[in-house]
């Protein structure tokens, strides 16, 4: 069995949220999806160890806010490689609470859903919660931001500092200078594409020593040098 086979599969890329009694939580996730029309129903399949899990168990509510393909790495880092036992991801974050009183996040987001749990299902790591759409809205337009993107730009092979992620990545001749991994997010810095902060194609080990990855935000010292 070849299961690479599923990374053929596509994907768009959410920030999944819910709320227990006064405290309201969310976390990135590539799995959400529309299971019926009438009436309309959704999924989310969540990690049985994220907080999000327990929150949507807990209040049986959960919203869908769909990122658009220009969302900063950044941005997607706060809700993707933090957990919301740590930190309150939502600070310093546009929300609004919906009518199911989970939030949905309004910055850097195309539109949201938020549902009712009507049926939980036990997927081993996971749990896939089935809920009855309550309320939904387009913020604005834009492109939906994919899986497949946001790899690509994680990756270093759409520049993060060029206008729009979606812009063909222009074939430039390498320059000097080694790339670097984020040991904890797999982000790559490549100095051909420039500082994600101020697009200056300068080699890792110039960047400034307060300098941290801008998806998950770890400390410079964190990179390992790629051969
Ligand atoms: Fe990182």
């Amino acid at each position: 069995m070849d299961t690479t086979a599923l990374f053929k599969l596509s994907y768009g890329l959410y920030i999944i949220t819910s709320k227990k009694g006064d405290k309201i939580n969310g976390q990135i996730a590539n799995t959400a999806f529309q299971i019926s029309n009438s009436p309309a129903t959704i999924a989310v399949s969540i990690n049985k160890q994220n907080l999000t899990n327990e929150f949507i168990r807990e209040s049986g509510v959960f919203a869908v806010s769909v990122l658009d393909s220009e969302t900063p790495l950044s941005f997607v880092g706060q809700f993707g490689f933090k957990s919301g036992r740590d930190t309150d991801k939502f600070a310093d974050v546009m929300y609004k609470l919906g009518t199911t009183g989970a939030p949905y996040v309004t910055q850097n987001t195309l539109a949201y859903m938020e549902a009712k749990v009507i049926q939980e299902v036990d997927a081993n790591s996971h749990t896939i919660f089935i809920g009855e759409m309550v309320g939904a809205e387009i913020l604005r337009d834009g492109v939906p931001m994919t899986y497949d993107h946001y790899q690509k730009v994680k990756r270093g092979s759409v520049s993060p500092a060029s206008p729009t992620f979606n812009a063909e990545t222009k074939k430039e001749e390498k320059k000097a200078g080694a790339t670097y991994t984020c040991a904890l997010c797999g982000y790559i810095y490549d100095p051909a594409n420039g500082d994600p902060y101020t697009g200056a194609a300068i080699p890792f080990e110039e960047l400034p020593a307060d300098w941290i990855c801008p998806i998950c935000g770890v400390e410079k010292n964190t990179f390992l040098k790629n051969k």
